[in-house]
């Protein structure tokens, strides 16, 4: 992905399906993460709930991707709100589910799981159970995606460090890529690469917030969950670390392509040789490694997080 303005939302998505390789059968470490924020999620549905105890409760998981664990979600909404209104005797409500994801996402996987989780929330919930209703919206979450004041909940894990872009100003003025080497901020990336991507995330998540701030209906609530950092230089945190490495793997293919060009020859050649030995080699090329970086960035909650919710609240 270049800085060449190419909007995330026409290119990203999780890998489909329910195979190996699929985001489905590989989001161990997002549903851990889900598990672990179980008793604030519960807890803001429950004060959301008992604030305005609604007859019809509209609930949106934004980036709910094609895996199972926007189920857990809608489950734990169902079983707060469904033991609640017991509790204090109210009639159930009817709740509305909104999984949103970007356009490329494989929204026919999670509709197609829907019966069997539905079946496993019906065996868990038994009588508890209130009615619902589940439909997917396709948009990104940097823009509009519902009317006015008409959610009561949004709930989103494990996305808000994606940007909406990869930021722009990652070139000099002469079109000479700034961070070569790197897919992301590291200690030996430029500070205008620091500040690039700053300044991006600034802007979408207070895009973010600006939207949901619209359709929030009074007295709802929120959860967001997404990765952040503790120390203060963008480079020291452990994404930094993490996509590092990974940059080292990718250089070292490409230089690898690099040394097999010189040695094997053109690239017919190349396939005769590497067929000879038996070996098909995908390498990846220098040029694209040179102009890619990561539409991502993990902020630090107390200086950058903070700093735009005060901004935005000031307004
Ligand atoms: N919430 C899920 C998925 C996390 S993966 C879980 O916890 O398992 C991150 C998801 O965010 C991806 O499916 C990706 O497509 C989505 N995403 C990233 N940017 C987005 C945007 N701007 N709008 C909507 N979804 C987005």
């Amino acid at each position: 992905m270049t800085d060449m303005g190419m909007k995330v939302e026409q290119v990203l998505h999780m890998v489909g399906g329910a195979g190996e390789t699929s985001y489905a059968t590989n989001s161990r470490l997002q549903e851990k993460t889900m598990y672990r924020t179980k008793p604030i999620l519960d807890n803001a549905i429950e004060e959301m709930y008992r604030t305005l105890l609604p007859e019809r409760l509209v609930v949106a998981d934004l980036g709910c991707s094609s895996g199972p664990n926007t189920f857990l979600v809608v489950s734990e909404v169902l079983g707060v709100v469904g033991e609640l209104r017991r509790r204090l005797e109210q009639k159930p409500p009817e709740i509305q589910f909104f999984l949103n994801d970007l356009p490329g996402n494989d929204f026919n996987n999670v509709f197609r799981s829907l019966e069997r989780y539905g079946k496993k929330i019906e065996e868990e919930k038994g009588e508890l159970l209130v009615p619902y209703y589940v439909v997917g919206v396709p948009g990104s979450f940097y823009g509009r995606l519902f009317p006015c004041r008409s959610v009561h909940f949004f709930h989103s894990s494990y996305c808000l460090m994606w940007l909406s872009q990869v930021p722009q100003g990652l070139e000099s003025d002469r079109g000479v890529p700034l961070n070569k080497g790197n897919i992301y901020i590291t200690e030996t990336s430029p500070p205008q690469v620091v500040e690039a991507y700053q300044e991006q995330h600034r802007r979408d998540f207070s895009s973010f917030l600006k939207s949901r701030y619209a359709e929030l209906s009074v007295g709802g609530g929120m959860v967001l969950t997404f990765l952040g950092r503790k120390k203060q230089h963008p480079a020291l945190g452990d994404l930094s670390l993490l996509w590092g490495l990974l940059a080292e793997a990718l250089n070292s293919m490409a230089s690898e392509r690099r040394w097999r060009i010189n040695m094997l020859g053109s690239s017919k050649d190349r396939k005769v040789k590497e067929r000879e030995h038996h070996t098909l080699v995908v390498f990846m090329k220098e040029e694209k490694l040179v102009t890619f970086d990561l539409p991502f960035y993990s902020p630090s909650m107390e200086e950058e997080v903070k700093a735009v919710i005060h901004k935005k609240r000031s307004l």
